[in-house]
């Protein structure tokens, strides 16, 4: 038998039609930027998340990026961050030109672990970053208790978890401002890029909005008042009356992106976003299963907190002998990946940072243990099946 990580192909089969019905409806429609999907997909998953304002843009690292201009995150400052995640987060605090500060992680669940935090709070220190990584929550309250205390943003990097909760509140309404990746392979992925900025904060929304697109137009001119603290006179020029579309479009008030959720990703993300709850309940059916099924093994399974709905992004096992598990398991057909072969704080592109092999040690740790068994919704009941008594096979090599 063979099994992929992640069976894009075979979810496109049921999905196809619709579409394929849909592209063609947006091809013919003529609007392409900014069209009625793109608005109302933002309505829908501002909904969904529970927030107030939804910003679709080009992808989820732009995303963060953005989150963080918004929240006047620049040059000097430091964000701390945690040091076990995919490389996006860490680069975005780096491209509006703050530090990344890297902090352990916990063993159950593999997010950041509070207790961490406040010991490496400095006065540079502007922002909290948590990323619900493989779809199971962070400790937010904790998170927000401690940035409240010490006057700090908090961010939510959420491209793991749409559709996650932690207790009873979703992803995405947890923190100042929260960002999604729509990634093909995220729970939920379009064909290509996308990415959506969620808040209750009606001026960081306002100036996500204008970052977005140039720093133009109405949003341009409202997100400069508000950074300028209202000390900007109403832009009145009457050759602008005769133009088609926003009258301040070509009136730029921020040096910003062109960063847009494409209409074309927008209809399909949301006819995707109708299965999202059966894809995502799919995932935490198979999770149980694993998580019964290799209890008994040397495999360590994942240990999420039970109070908040996880969605498993990935399914996660750990062993000692990864190597002659994975090739074990390759020989199989089964496909697995490593994630994350080296936390952020080894990574080459940081070494001036400084930070030494041993001194973030529980991600180091998991760095030589994890791998990803698949955990697709799409696999049938056989397959799950498969990948239970091979994984159970391989446990002989802990022998
Ligand atoms: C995927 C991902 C991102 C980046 O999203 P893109 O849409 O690929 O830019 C950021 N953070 C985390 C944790 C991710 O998994």
């Amino acid at each position: 038998m063979k099994i992929e990580l992640l069976n894009l192909k075979r979810q496109y089969e049921t999905l196809g039609t619709q579409i394929e019905e849909r592209i063609a409806e947006i091809l013919r429609s003529g609007s392409y930027i900014n069209g009625p999907y793109v608005k109302k997909f933002e309505e829908r998953v501002a909904q969904y998340v529970d927030a107030k304002h939804a910003i679709g843009v080009a992808n989820g690292t732009d995303a963060l990026v953005i989150a963080l201009r918004a929240l006047g995150v620049g040059q000097g400052d430091e964000v701390i961050t945690t040091a076990f995640t995919f490389y996006a987060t860490a680069e975005a605090i780096c491209a509006v030109g703050a530090t990344p500060i890297f902090i352990d992680v916990k063993r159950s669940d593999f997010n950041i672990d509070p207790e961490q935090i406040e010991a490496h709070i400095s006065e540079k220190t502007k922002a909290i970053m948590p990323v619900h990584i493989f779809g199971s929550t962070a400790d937010m309250e904790t998170i927000c208790t401690i940035a409240k205390k010490h006057n700090l943003f908090v961010i939510e990097d959420s491209a793991q978890a749409i559709g996650s909760t932690y207790r009873s509140t979703p992803v995405g309404s947890l923190a100042d401002v929260s960002t999604f990746s729509f990634f093909p392979t995220k729970n939920l992925g379009t064909y290509g890029d996308g990415g959506m900025i969620t808040t209750n904060n009606d001026q960081i929304a306002t100036i996500c909005r204008a970052l977005k697109s140039h720093g133009s137009g109405v949003y341009g001119e409202q997100a400069y008042e508000l950074l300028e603290q209202g000390k900007v006179q109403e832009v009145k020029d009457t050759h602008v009356e005769q133009t088609v579309y926003d009258q301040k479009k070509y009136y730029n008030y921020l040096v910003g992106y062109n960063s847009r959720l494409d209409e074309l990703h927008a209809g399909i993300l949301d006819i995707k976003l109708d299965y999202l709850e059966t894809w995502n309940a799919k995932r935490r059916e198979r999770a149980a299963k694993y998580d019964a099924a290799f209890a008994e093994t040397q495999f360590t399974t994942m240990e999420l907190d039970e109070a908040n709905i996880n969605t498993y992004h990935m399914y996660i096992l750990q062993s000692e002998k990864r190597a002659e598990v994975l090739a074990f398991l390759k020989e199989k057909g089964i496909s697995t990946a490593i994630y994350y072969p080296v936390p952020m704080h080894l990574q080459k592109v940081f070494r001036s940072y400084g930070y030494e092999q041993g001194s973030i040690p529980v991600a180091e740790y998991l760095s030589n243990r994890t791998f990803a068994i698949p955990i697709d919704p799409e696999l049938t009941d056989e397959e799950v099946e498969y990948i239970i008594s091979a994984v159970r096979e391989a446990d002989q090599l802990h022998m």
